[in-house]
């Protein structure tokens, strides 16, 4: 299997040979080799549709610790629908991870039920910026030790207003991190989130 040579451990392949993948897309090629071997910041410019789940899905589940149920991960993501999908990809692609809870946490549902997925103790969160900010600052999430922090669609929730909300969660996470940051197009508000939240960030195109 081609994803063999990308550096994933046997916990993904099987994951992946589960899900027929044969072949890693371009975004995973070019992605998954950097976020394994490196603790670095990433700016990927693509388009939904590419893989780009999978591309920082699994470095992120190669690299969290699921004997400790502290939240390491957030994926931060324009809305609901996307959400969920990235919280299915991400708990298929981490099957064979023993300990995962990913819990997805958005608007227009109930808080509660979402903050007692939480309290149970969740390595990885996805989450819409809205009703993310919302439960840091009632005190239902605590994202002061992630090591990794994922923003999809980049350019759509900056579009969608959220340029305040992605300030005030990153504020609350800590400054050593990896942040790779996916997007289908570069305009002035992403480049600008880009700098003001990233260091030197690896930069692919595909
Ligand atoms: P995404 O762009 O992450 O939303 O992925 C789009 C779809 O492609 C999802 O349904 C994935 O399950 C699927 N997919 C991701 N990577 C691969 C791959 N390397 N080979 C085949 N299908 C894939």
């Amino acid at each position: 299997n081609a994803f063999q040579k990308l550096g994933l451990d046997a916990e993904m392949l099987q994951a992946i040979n589960d899900l027929g993948f044969e072949t890693p897309s371009e975004v995973q090629e070019k992605s998954i080799p950097i976020l394994l071997e490196q603790e670095t910041d990433l700016v990927a410019l693509a388009q939904t549709g590419t893989g780009k789940t999978a591309a920082f899905g699994f470095p992120m589940l190669q690299k969290i610790d699921f004997n400790n149920r502290t939240t390491q991960g957030l994926i931060l993501s324009p809305t609901r629908e996307l959400c969920l999908q990235i919280t299915n990809e991400i708990k298929q692609y981490g099957k064979y991870c023993k300990g995962l809870n990913a819990v997805a946490i958005y608007g227009g549902a109930s808080i509660t039920e979402q903050a007692r997925d939480v309290k149970r103790g969740a390595q990885i969160l996805v989450a819409t910026p809205g009703r993310m900010k919302d439960m840091i600052s009632r005190g239902l999430v605590d994202i002061s030790k992630i090591e990794y922090a994922v923003l999809d669609e980049a350019d759509e929730m900056l579009n969608m207003g959220f340029f305040e909300d992605i300030s005030a969660i990153l504020s609350h996470t800590p400054k050593e991190k990896s942040t790779w940051l996916f997007s289908a197009t570069m305009p002035k508000e992403v480049a600008t989130i880009a700098k003001k939240f990233m260091r030197t960030p690896v930069e692919i195109t595909v």
